[in-house]
């Protein structure tokens, strides 16, 4: 059997629509599969949609999370309940083509056991937008070791880097780049970005931001080493200044120094600053892991039967 998840909040007017649409789509391609939508703590309508679709469709199940856990949360909340032999991930706005899903079947049925959605470009975004997405695949991208400017959450798992992604421990893991990370037989399939049907994006550039650090911090150690790099910057012009203030000493023109002093107090408090700032963002991921709290919190199933 082949399960799709597909992530959905706050996306009542859009459940109905994308449960016929997959559902036709496999169905026309005589694939055996299921539908797990999971509602990650949405505030309209979308759980009665879900359990309405379950109602319609033997094929779907869904998932209803006691809050908003975020979407990475909703991915491994689907491929821990879901039955398949392999699964696709999939957004519930339709932007990712659904043909695709059986394009992507068929590689699996070849024997591909990862199956990347990979995007042509990146669909319609605002300059900042695209220059910081830019910024943060650069980073990933050298943490992770491959090419991530063009990743997705759309890919296609066998049972086997499902499991193997369900025995990970990490809370902040990020879907996108662990999915890679792990290994096996793999290969891609190229897509457009849509554009959205109806509603509106889910991500602020706040959650943005947040997302991508945290992201950083859960694949790269790189910005504590930068705290190692600035602190040798630091005691070089240090050194140099110490030298300077010796030999003005000698030649007794002592008081000059007092301007160099301020700027080296400015410069290593700030350093010293954001060194600390850096570290306790990883102790506080540490922490985050350390306390052991599950990655979501499931209220209601339906469809169970299905
Ligand atoms: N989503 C989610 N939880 C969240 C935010 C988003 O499950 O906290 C889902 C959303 O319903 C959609 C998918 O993740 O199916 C992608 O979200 P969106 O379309 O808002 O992101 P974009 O396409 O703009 O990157
Ligand atoms: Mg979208």
């Amino acid at each position: 059997m082949h399960s799709v998840i597909i992530p959905a909040y706050n996306e009542e007017k859009l459940i109905s629509k994308t449960a016929s649409v997959i559902d036709g789509i496999l169905c026309g391609a005589n694939i055996d599969h299921e539908l797990l939508f999971v509602n990650d703590g949405s505030k309209d309508g979308t759980w009665s949609e879900i359990e309405k679709q379950a109602l319609k469709y033997n094929t779907v199940r869904g998932i209803c999370f006691s809050r908003n856990f975020g979407k990475e949360s909703a991915i491994f909340a689907g491929i821990a309940q879901c039955r398949g032999d392999c699964a696709v991930v999939i957004d519930c706005d339709l932007q990712h083509p659904p043909e695709k899903i059986v394009e992507m079947y068929r590689l699996w049925e070849q024997g591909y056991e990862v199956v990347e959605g990979v995007k042509t470009d990146r669909g319609r975004e605002s300059g900042f937008h695209r220059f910081a997405a830019k910024s943060f695949y650069e980073i990933m991208s050298n943490a992770v070791g491959f090419d991530m400017s063009r990743a997705s959450d759309f890919k296609l798992l066998d049972r086997k880097a499902i499991n193997v992604l369900l025995n990970m421990n990490e809370k902040n893991a990020f879907f996108r780049a662990l999915s890679s990370w792990i290994g096996f037989k793999s290969t891609q399939v190229e897509y457009e970005v849509r554009e959205r049907e109806e509603g509106e994006s889910k991500w602020s550039t706040k959650v943005l931001f947040k997302y991508a650090l945290t992201n950083i911090a859960s694949f790269s150690s790189a910005p504590m080493q930068i705290v190692t790099i600035l602190g040798i910057i630091v005691f070089i012009v240090g050194l140099a200044s110490t030298i300077e203030a010796l030999i003005s000493y000698a030649r007794g023109m002592a008081q000059a120094g007092f301007t160099t002093v301020i700027i080296l107090q400015c410069f290593t408090g700030s350093f010293i600053m954001i060194g600390l700032g850096i570290i306790g963002f990883y102790i506080s991921k540490i922490y985050d892991e350390v306390k052991g709290r599950p990655r979501y919190i499931i209220d209601r199933t339906v469809g169970d039967k299905n």
